[in-house]
């Protein structure tokens, strides 16, 4: 049967998008991959349309392919293979948030800067903070593992996941997980599912574990002659008593990019710098003085204090302005999301400089370095740098691996990572993985044509 006719069938013809022009939207995301158009997208209401589609899929043999908003890096949520995009950013109900037990519970659409917002008015927290926060869902984040600035201190997505409503291909619905915050009983399906890219299950009902919301947080801003002595830096800090909440890197090329946007400012000769914001800065004494103290042990260029929300709100927004500043400001930009052991950091960061002029190309680095992770970008104000870019990512790569860093430290593997795979895992490794993915849908018609080369 035709599958437009049946899907005007079976579903309410307001919740379908089958017009070419309106399919635009579902056929890119925020990576450099795609467009690929589906034949249509189901615009979800609830977990019995979840399950009615992956009933439908299974019996008439088409692909679908989960979404949230499509902030993703990796293509994940491109419809690669055709098919039905399964779009959950409408199902945008927080369900409860339990003040007594610490969770919330929501379904997958809810936008993550909305959840922050909802539990901290109740003098609670939910840490995961990728920059996207205002353009990306809390079903999108634990599809992608995702993690922030934050993640430096509390840990990525996975560790606030207690628990899901899952819809498996063929559509049947069921719960996995425990509402305790411990919990070892049987395999860890939840563990498996976050950071699964939407290859084993759908997301229908998320259960979060929360935190009470941090006292005063302040913000250090210190510059550096150069990005190297910020690394050492960081390395400093990371092995004093000292744990901020996060700890971030910005290269000159960021520094410069993000130069006015929200008042921020750099000193001009500034090379790199770190942003750490540590929790009571503003009412403890102690700790700004040991901080200012560890700081000034690196021989910084400069220091600067955000106390007041406002301060800090704008460092953060100039911060989360860093990759869309580096793409307007350049013909071409390739972002890469490496992780490495934090201790060859300053190492890797002289790498890349290397691969970067090697290759003719200019970068801008920054990211989540107090857990390992920079975002490497390519760029390019040439005409057609594909075949520098490709060579460049080539040798990021192998070095990366070859200095015990993983291809993605938040961004998942999706459609733009996968042929690298084999570079980082043991083709046992690999075979597990893609068993995995059998058990859970045989037919591979859950977001096929990702993770796997
Ligand atoms: C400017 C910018 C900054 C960013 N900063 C960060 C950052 O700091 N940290 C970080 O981790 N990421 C960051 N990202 C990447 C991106 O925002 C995250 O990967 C985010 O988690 C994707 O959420 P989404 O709702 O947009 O998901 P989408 O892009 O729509 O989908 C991502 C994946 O999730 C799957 N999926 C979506 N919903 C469900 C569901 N309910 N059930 C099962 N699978 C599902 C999709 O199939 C796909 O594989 C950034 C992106 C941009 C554009």
């Amino acid at each position: 049967m035709d599958l437009i006719k049946l899907l005007q069938r079976e579903f309410d013809s307001k919740n379908l998008v089958i017009d070419s022009r309106n399919l635009v939207p579902y056929s890119v995301d925020e990576s450099e991959a795609g467009p690929f158009f589906p034949q249509a997208a189901l615009i979800a209401e609830s977990p019995l349309e979840i399950e009615n589609l992956l009933k439908l899929a299974l019996e008439f043999n088409f692909p679908v392919t989960p979404r949230g908003l499509g902030s993703g890096k990796s293509g994940g949520s491109l419809p690669c293979e055709g098919g039905v995009v399964l779009a959950l950013d409408k199902m945008q109900r927080i369900l409860e948030i339990d003040e007594q037990s610490l969770l919330a519970i929501v379904e997958p659409g809810v936008i993550t800067g909305n959840l922050h917002r909802a539990v901290e008015g109740e003098g609670l927290f939910y840490p995961p903070d990728p920059a996207s926060l205002d353009e990306c869902t809390i079903g999108g984040n634990v599809s992608e593992n995702a993690g922030g600035p934050r993640a430096f201190h509390y840990g990525v997505t996975s560790h606030f996941v207690l628990g899901m409503e899952v819809v498996t291909m063929g559509g049947t619905r069921f719960n996995i997980g425990q509402k305790s915050v411990k919990g070892v009983s049987g395999l860890n399906l939840t563990g498996l599912l976050t950071g699964s890219e939407g290859t084993l299950g759908v997301f229908s009902r998320i259960m979060l574990k929360l935190l009470p919301k941090p006292a005063d947080p302040g913000i250090i801003m210190v510059f550096f002659r150069d990005v190297h002595q910020a690394g050492t830096a960081l390395t400093n800090i990371l092995t004093s008593s000292l744990f901020p909440m996060s700890m971030e890197l910005l290269d000159q090329t960021s520094l410069r990019n993000i130069q006015g946007v929200e008042g921020f400012t750099s000193p001009a000769d500034a090379g790199g710098a770190l942003i750490c914001e540590f929790e009571g800065l503003g009412t403890n004494k102690d700790l700004k003085n040991r901080a200012l103290a560890k700081f000034k042990e690196s021989n910084p260029l400069h220091l600067q204090i955000a106390l007041s929300k406002q301060e800090c709100d704008q460092v953060w927004a100039a911060r989360r302005n860093v990759s869309t500043k580096l793409k307007e400001n350049h013909k071409h930009k390739i972002s890469e999301d490496i992780a490495l052991p934090r201790i060859v950091l300053p190492h890797a960061l002289k790498l890349i400089d290397k691969i970067a002029r090697e290759n003719g190309l200019l970068k801008g680095c920054y990211g989540h370095a107090g857990d390992g992770n920079l975002h490497v970008n390519f760029l390019s104000d040439q005409p057609d740098p594909e075949l520098a870019f490709s060579k460049a990512v080539q040798e990021l790569f192998s070095t990366v691996i070859a200095l015990g860093g993983t291809l993605s430290g938040e961004h998942g593997i999706g459609l733009s990572k996968k042929q690298y795979m084999p570079i980082e895992h043991d083709p046992n490794e690999l075979a597990v993985m893609k068993a995995i993915k059998k058990a859970w849908d045989p037919w591979n018609l859950l977001n096929p044509g990702k993770i796997f080369p």
